[in-house]
């Protein structure tokens, strides 16, 4: 420490104690010998990563070129988005869920949802406030809440409960400092998808202790088997304590262009929108248009990228109980969530299946302690090399 600090050409060059706080990136050794058996030729399969490899539907890209000739789509945007992307997404809400938002007050686009949810604790928690954040669960809650000066409390995740937290286990301490509890379902790691009376659960504890709940909702619309995940919007009270996070990523394949809104709570939605006013000027407009063409457009190709998802889920796990090993099938999200099938921990046997597969696994401990014993497979890789995915996995099983 002492040796760091002092000297003034180190100390120019040193972090600030918020962001030398933010947890190390876990996948580093799996990266480095991943990239090692590329660079020796090897042919690896990454189940590691969770970003669609279906390209955008053709209307988006056509609305992107043409909205991208107009000057008048070359200039700053608002913080607060173009109204009519606003109205846009008030009018899919109400469509899919039946729940009405003002698109003045109670919507607010973001560069991707995961811009939002990093900046939510920045915007709504003091410096020694708690914030209730799910383990395992999505990097972005944890890092957030470190870079707002609050506290982290883990409300571990257990199988027994269905994935979601045991709320009677949150102590009455902690959820008197709570300031937000971070929710999220269907589920990214463990593809779980949350009731209505375990959302309302939620409500009545944020309501007994005044604590806000942000729901990342970012995996709403994939969901297999015809099932529709609900919002936490839904439940009647929910807008009085939080607000909900939604995403075009993983609905229209749209990773790569960093659009999403948050939704909810007025106060809440006005509290992130006024912190971005001062990081950021909006989303690129063209991209708006893109995004309302997105949400007002044909959904058939929707269902015929969740078909997809379902076809690679049945296989993968098909596959994988012929060669002994049973996993349960998830009912939504991009993800296989599975107990290790040896006695090895997630760490050591996604570096071994790497070795000796070429196969890339999320180790479950990545996504937080309780993550131990479980790795995570994703559903975005071609469907043929699935099934090689899977034959190279039988082999090593
Ligand atoms: C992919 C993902 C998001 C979406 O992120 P964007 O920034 O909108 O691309 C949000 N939450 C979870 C849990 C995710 O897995």
């Amino acid at each position: 420490m002492a040796e760091t600090a002092q000297t003034p050409s180190t100390r120019s060059s040193e972090p600030a104690e918020r962001v030398k706080q933010l947890p190390p990136y876990l996948f580093v050794e799996i990266d480095k010998a991943k990239r090692n058996l590329q660079a020796a030729g090897k042919d690896v399969i990454d189940l590691g990563v969770g970003d669609p490899d279906l390209p955008t539907p053709p209307h988006i890209l056509e609305r992107l070129k043409a909205a991208a000739d107009d000057p008048a789509n070359h200039r700053y945007s608002f913080t607060e988005g173009i109204r009519e992307l606003r109205e846009a997404i008030a009018r899919w809400y109400e469509r899919r869920f039946g729940v009405a938002l003002d698109p003045q007050t109670e919507i607010l686009p973001l560069l991707g949802s995961k811009e939002g949810i990093a900046h939510f604790p920045l915007a709504v928690a003091n410096p020694g406030d708690a914030v209730l954040v799910p383990d395992p669960c999505y990097p972005p809650y944890r890092s957030g809440t470190i870079l707002a000066g609050a506290e982290v409390v883990s409300m571990p995740l257990l199988e027994e409960n269905g994935f979601f937290p045991d709320l009677g286990a949150i102590s009455q301490k902690a959820a008197r400092r709570a300031k937000v509890m971070f929710l999220n379902y269907p589920n990214n790691p463990t593809a779980a998808v949350a009731t209505a009376e375990q959302f309302q659960e939620a409500v009545e504890l944020a309501k007994d202790f005044h604590f806000a709940i942000a729901h990342d909702a970012a995996y709403s619309e994939v969901a297999f088997d015809g099932s529709q995940p609900i919002s936490f919007l839904q439940l009647p009270e929910a807008k009085a304590v939080g607000v909900e996070f939604h995403s075009l990523s993983k609905t229209y394949n749209m990773t790569g262009w960093r659009i999403g809104w948050v939704c909810g709570n007025a106060a809440l939605v006005s509290a992130l929108g006024n912190l971005k006013s001062h990081l950021d000027s909006g989303i690129f407009q063209p991209i708006q248009w893109a995004g309302i063409a997105a949400l007002d457009g044909d959904q058939a190709l929707l269902r015929e990228t969740v078909a997809t998802y379902q076809q690679r889920r049945d296989l993968l796990i098909e596959g994988l109980a012929e060669a002994g090993w049973n996993v349960a099938k998830p009912a939504a999200s991009l993800y296989v969530w599975t107990r290790v099938p040896t006695k090895e921990s997630s760490m050591a046997f996604a570096a071994r299946v790497l070795e000796q597969a070429h196969v890339v696994l999320t180790p479950g401990v990545g996504f937080g302690p309780s993550g131990e014993g479980y790795i995570r497979m994703s559903l975005t890789v071609p469907t043929e090399r699935l099934q090689e995915a899977v034959n190279r996995l039988s082999k090593i099983l």
